[in-house]
């Protein structure tokens, strides 16, 4: 298991120390939303570009970037999420989201020592999550799972303004 846990850890150092996507898109055309997390100090701004909006969830991610600053969790998880975005569509983003958010909050159950949310809320597609994967470790310190997910809240409210 720490063999794993080397792995994540260095998978997470690597975002963070050569974020992915990193930079700004002129706004408009691109949507930017800034989002914060106040019990870390976590900023993240996501520049969101579509294809074509009009095209709603058939929409591709044309272009992502981000800016902020703030924890190595939060700036990694941000990284990962730019890199997993670019080239889908927006109702595979909002299934990804889903997906990463239910591997977070599945782990968050445990830790309160309730049951693990059940078979239904498992998305299947968890498996796509690729190096998202190694987040999986920061629900052992629930004070950072908010770190871990600010830019996928932050990324929604894009989706929304795009
Ligand atoms: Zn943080």
């Amino acid at each position: 298991m720490s063999g794993l846990e080397d792995l994540y850890r260095e998978i997470i150092l690597d975002h963070y120390r050569n974020p992915r996507n990193r930079g700004e898109l002129p706004s408009p055309p691109a949507a930017r939303v800034e989002g914060f997390n106040p019990l870390c100090g976590d900023e993240i701004v996501v520049y969101l570009q579509l294809d074509d909006p009009s095209k709603g969830d058939d929409a591709i991610v044309s272009e992502v970037r981000i800016g902020g600053q703030g924890c190595s969790i939060s700036q990694s998880s941000a990284s990962m999420m730019s890199a997993a975005i670019t080239g889908r569509t927006v109702a595979e983003v909002k299934d990804l989201t889903r997906s990463f958010k239910a591997m977070m909050s599945i782990h968050e159950g445990e830790l309160d020592g309730g049951e693990p949310a059940s078979a239904a809320d498992a998305d299947p597609g968890e498996s796509r999550l690729g190096d998202l994967e190694a987040l999986r470790g920061v629900v052992k310190f629930p004070v950072r799972i908010k770190c871990a997910t600010l830019s996928w809240n932050t990324l929604l409210q894009a989706i929304d303004e795009a």
